[in-house]
């Protein structure tokens, strides 16, 4: 349970922000309807024929495509989500000065439906998709509205533009993120076990005053000096 005090500790650290990041994961989307991986009723927790990092992983993809399809088309293209208040008061804080940039780990680009500008995807998107032969870009209808494994004109594999296990970040987005978390005064982390790296491991670049990290339990990292609140972000969010 939160109390009042963290709620206004919370408040401060924001309203007196001029260039705060948010870095979060999954669990900013979980009041959105959208399963993370290590939660109670996470996707880790259900039961498939092959663990979720191996079905999520580049190796798969490549070498059970249509299987990876199944998957993904059924627990990771969530496409009729909404933002929920975490997300919204990103972007009000945004608008109004406090946060240059949000860096997230999550691909279904709720930040941006809610209105963020500066929006780091560590993890691609699932609102990209592009042949692995010719490059060409495909909307995301066309895979979700299609079976079985998607295919260019010129033949190719279409693949979505998220970081599958066993691939690299995109590092010009790495840059970006760090060079945010460098400059932040603040850095309010959110909804993430800290648990996938080289993710987790950006926040070591922060420099600035207070981290704050309001979580659904404690984070696999602990930090130095940091305010932990335990409970729903969203539901955080909107008291401040
Ligand atoms: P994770 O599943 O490892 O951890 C989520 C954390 O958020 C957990 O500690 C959980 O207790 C907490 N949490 C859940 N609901 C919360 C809430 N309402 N408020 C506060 N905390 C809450 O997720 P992760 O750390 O992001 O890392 C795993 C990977 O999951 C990432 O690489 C990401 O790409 C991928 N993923 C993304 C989505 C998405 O885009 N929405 C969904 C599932 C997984």
């Amino acid at each position: 349970m939160v109390t009042e005090r963290e709620i206004a500790r919370l408040r401060e650290v924001i309203f007196r922000s001029k260039r705060a990041v948010f870095f979060g994961g999954a669990g900013v989307s979980t009041e959105s309807g959208i399963p993370d991986f290590r939660s109670e009723d996470g996707l880790y927790r259900q039961t498939y024929r092959y663990p979720p990092e191996t079905m999520l992983s580049n190796e798969f993809f490549w070498s059970h495509t249509e299987e990876f399809y199944r998957f993904y088309r059924d627990k990771m293209l969530v496409t009729d989500a909404q933002p929920n208040a975490a997300h919204k008061k990103l972007a009000q804080w945004e608008r109004e000065g406090h946060i240059a940039a949000v860096v997230t780990q999550n691909i279904d680009g709720l930040h941006q439906k809610a209105g963020s500008g500066q929006v780091f995807e560590l993890h691609g998107s699932i609102w990209r998709n592009f042949c692995t032969r010719c490059g060409r870009a495909y909307p995301t209808q066309d895979i979700l509205g299609g079976e079985g494994v998607p295919r260019c004109g010129c033949g190719g594999i279409v693949k979505p533009d998220v970081v599958l296990y066993g691939e690299p970040l995109d590092e010009r987005v790495m840059q970006d993120a760090i060079e945010a978390i460098e400059r932040a005064d603040n850095l309010i982390i959110g909804g993430t076990s800290l648990n996938v790296y080289p993710a987790a491991g950006l926040i070591d670049f922060f420099r600035g005053e207070n981290i704050i990290v309001i979580n659904k339990g404690a984070p696999a990292r602990t930090m130095q000096g940091v305010t932990f609140l335990d409970g729903r972000i969203g539901e955080i969010f909107a008291a401040v």
